[in-house]
């Protein structure tokens, strides 16, 4: 078993406002996020017109920022694009890709997620790589095929640099459902993921593995004490600051 230092971090999804986020930001530093620092890293994703703002009132913090979303591109002419240089310039740390929501809302290929992910390191920030089954995949078995499907375009993307990324273990039929996995069928598929990134690449073992769907401040501490889980996506409590760092804290 690795132990390793948890993550947690908010999807503040297409929710929010300059008002909103100051008072969810208020409620994070009231909760003094710096006493988990040692166990856990803190993060929050606001869409990418909030960044500056949140990014400025959370320096000094022990909350980095990160992005829901990145272009493949640095530049160019792709309209409606956001890249890793100009996130960057705003202090992001995280990129999340290939939420579910990208794959099925704006059809994120696993290879577009994959590029996305090398983007981001190519650009300094860390790639948060999403991957997740739906309900009737899991209900035909195919649990380890999909995430294992979807995890293999990004070993075969990564190459040397896969130990640095993130994953998140999304079930689709968890998110925004209240629906949780168990702790043992989140850390069934964990474990899984852990296996495959560490046959890919010995290093790629210490990747930590997020687990994300419906984690709240009352099953928190149950998931993150799987051997396998090394912290949460969150996206509906991380939009209270209480839950938000309830849960920090539960890691
Ligand atoms: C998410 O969208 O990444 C997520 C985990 O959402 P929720 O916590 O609301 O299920």
């Amino acid at each position: 078993m690795i132990v390793m230092k948890k993550l947690v971090v908010g999807n503040w999804k297409l929710h929010g406002s300059r008002a909103f986020n100051a008072e969810l930001i208020q409620g994070l530093l009231a909760a003094d996020l710096a006493a988990t620092a040692p166990r856990a890293d803190v993060a929050v994703c606001p869409p990418f017109v909030f960044l500056s703002d949140v990014a400025a009132a959370l320096q000094g913090s022990a909350i980095a920022v990160g992005t829901q979303d990145l272009s493949v591109q640095a530049q160019g002419a792709f309209t409606g694009e956001v890249s890793g240089p100009m996130v960057r310039e705003f202090g992001a740390k995280y990129a999340i890709v290939g939420h579910s929501e990208r794959r099925s809302y704006h059809a994120e290929s696993d290879q577009l997620v994959a590029d996305k992910a090398k983007a981001a390191l190519s650009h300094g920030l860390i790639p948060i790589v999403c991957v997740g089954e739906t309900l009737a995949e899991r209900e035909a078995g195919q649990t380890e095929a999909v995430v294992g499907r979807q995890l293999k375009a990004v070993i075969d993307t990564l190459g040397e640099q896969l130990s640095q990324i993130v994953v998140a273990y999304e079930p689709v039929w968890a998110i925004g459902t209240g629906k949780t996995a168990s702790p043992e069928q989140a850390q069934a598929v964990h474990a899984f993921l852990r296996a495959q990134l560490r046959s890919a690449q010995a290093q790629a073992a210490g990747v930590p593995l997020l687990y994300g769907g419906s984690v709240k401040p009352d099953n928190a501490a149950e998931l993150f004490a799987q051997a396998d889980i090394d912290g949460g996506l969150i996206g509906g409590a991380a939009l209270k600051a209480a839950d938000f760092a309830a849960i920090a804290r539960a890691a």
